[in-house]
């Protein structure tokens, strides 16, 4: 689907919402079931504006039980449900075509700690800074972190599979969970809050519902696995003369801070002088001007390594030998906190430079380097004045390979290539055995692209599983699961 174009309903013809809201208020309280224009608008768009949807109400549940009254109630008379978080998600997953929105703000209990067992218990609707800060409390970590931490939720995060900052050390959401509870489509309450280690007794439920985006059930709550707290830190931001320099000193970092390298992140030129313009408090980090930057961060729950020396011998190395220009380490928290600014600003300066076309992808990390510089001279070649920002999370392979507008030129005229460059760039990824979603998921800005990138076989097995669990199609319909191509005639 290209972004631009307005939504159908999903609603069907055996869809009969009756007696639904009064049905719904009674149980949750009418102020729960949301209907004012005013106060449903936020629920219909998702962060970039790019699809407009509608729904019947906003429903704001507030226990595990009443999740599952709302959904056997929309289920008896056919009504599809979007789940939602945040509703911070980037590829229109949360954007309603009809039914109801429901969402899970109100769920927001921490149910348990367990810092003996490194696990934390928590509610779907739970923000993930309020994890993150509960975590620190018992002296350990929760490594998941966007920079949208202050108001997405764990639910989002789970549905998205999301990735972030942290994922070279720690893994995407998939692997900080141990256990989930879902409420199923047909209204029953699936109770696989694991907080085991081990549990080999058959298959792995809960990871049909992380990364499904809502379209197999709605996740009510999380059994996340927490680790020691990192008492030392060092972050350091290096100017280098292109992407594969910039991989040249990744592979040589991996080599000697193994485990300890928390974070590789990789921005162009154009990028950091994106965000210096831009963004309040941004400061320039090295005197000189380089083709690329790499921030990077090396962390230990140790109090006694000393990483600042083991980074500054790799540093020095690499830039005898020439693989890097410059390099400034963060000799403060301030001074960190600073640096780490200046890559979580790119999403938002980058849109007061006009329109942008987005791509999230992954390659090989071995291969990140030429995708960045093949994909970069393919845009350019098609249209000559575009500025390409692609940054992101180098030392995972996914690069969120943005297409700025041209200056001058006309934001819907620029937008209106949206399918045209994503045909482009994502041919080259899959060329080079990648995939045209990282961390931020299918929605609706992936569903038609999907068919021509994954195995149809993966896509009919997604069918059958979304067909067994979700028959009538009523959970977040329309999304991730692209139908079925049709036979031909015989
Ligand atoms: P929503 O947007 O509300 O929902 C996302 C999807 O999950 C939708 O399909 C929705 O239907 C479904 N859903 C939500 N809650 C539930 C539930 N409880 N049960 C079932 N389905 C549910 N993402 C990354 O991976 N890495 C990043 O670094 C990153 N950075 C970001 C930076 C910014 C500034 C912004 C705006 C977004 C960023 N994102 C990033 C995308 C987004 O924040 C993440 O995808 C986040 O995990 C979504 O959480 P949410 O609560 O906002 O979910
Ligand atoms: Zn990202």
């Amino acid at each position: 689907m290209n972004p631009l174009d307005a939504l159908p309903s999903v609603m069907t013809g055996e869809a009969d919402p009756g007696d639904l809201l009064e049905t719904l208020a009674a149980r949750l309280g009418a102020g729960h079931v949301v209907t004012d224009p005013d106060d449903m608008a936020p629920h219909l768009v998702e962060d970039r504006g790019l699809f407009k949807g509608q729904a019947l109400a906003v429903v704001r549940p507030a226990t595990v039980e009443e999740v599952a009254f709302v959904v056997s109630e929309c289920r008896a008379r056919q009504v599809p449900i979007v789940p939602q978080g945040g509703n911070t998600g980037l590829v229109g997953g949360g954007v309603p075509q009809g039914g109801i929105v429901l969402t899970l703000g109100r769920l927001n209990r921490i149910r348990a700690v367990d810092a003996m067992n490194s696990t934390m218990t928590v509610e779907a609707g739970c923000i993930l800074k309020t994890i993150q800060d509960k975590a620190d409390e018992v002296d350990r970590l929760f490594p998941l972190s966007l920079a949208s931490e202050g108001s997405c939720q764990i639910g989002g995060n789970l549905s998205t599979n999301a990735g972030g900052t942290n994922v070279l050390r720690y893994g995407n959401a998939r692997d900080l969970v141990l256990g989930i509870e879902a409420v199923l489509p047909d209204g029953r309450v699936l109770d696989a809050l694991s907080s085991l280690r081990k549990d080999n007794t058959g298959y792995d439920l809960k990871n049909l519902f992380i990364g499904a985006e809502g379209t197999l059930g709605i996740i009510t709550a999380a059994v996340l696995k927490l680790f020691p707290k990192p008492r030392r830190r060092v972050t350091a931001f290096i100017g280098c003369a292109s992407p594969h320099a910039a991989l040249e000193l990744f592979s040589r970092l991996r080599g000697t801070a193994g485990e300890t390298l928390s974070a590789f992140e990789y921005m162009p030129r154009f990028a950091l002088e994106m965000v210096l313009k831009h963004a309040p408090g941004a400061q320039r980090p090295l005197q000189g001007d380089h083709p690329s930057y790499a921030l990077l961060e090396l962390s230990s729950p140790d109090p006694e390594l000393d990483l600042q020396a083991r980074l500054v011998s790799v540093l020095a190395r690499a830039l005898e030998e020439g693989v890097i220009e410059d390099a400034a380490i963060g000799a403060s928290e301030a001074q960190n906190g600073a640096l780490w600014l200046l890559r979580e600003s790119i999403s938002e300066c980058q849109k007061q430079e006009g329109g942008s076309i987005k791509h999230d992808v992954s390659v090989p990390v071995s291969r990140v380097a030429d995708f960045i510089q093949r994909a970069q001279q393919a845009c350019e070649r098609e249209m000559p004045d575009i500025r390409v920002c692609a940054f992101g999370h180098f030392g995972d392979g996914n690069i969120h390979f943005n297409l700025n507008q041209p200056l001058g030129m006309d934001k819907a005229a620029f937008l209106g290539h949206w399918s045209r460059f994503n045909r482009i760039v994502h041919d080259i990824v899959a060329e080079m055995g990648g995939s045209i979603s990282a961390e931020h998921g299918v929605g609706l800005v992936k569903l038609a692209e999907l068919p021509r990138y994954k195995d149809p076989v993966a896509l009919d097995l997604m069918r059958m599983i979304k067909r067994s669990i979700d028959p009538l199609n009523l959970m977040n319909p329309g999304k991730v699961v692209p139908p079925a191509p049709k036979l031909p005639d015989a």
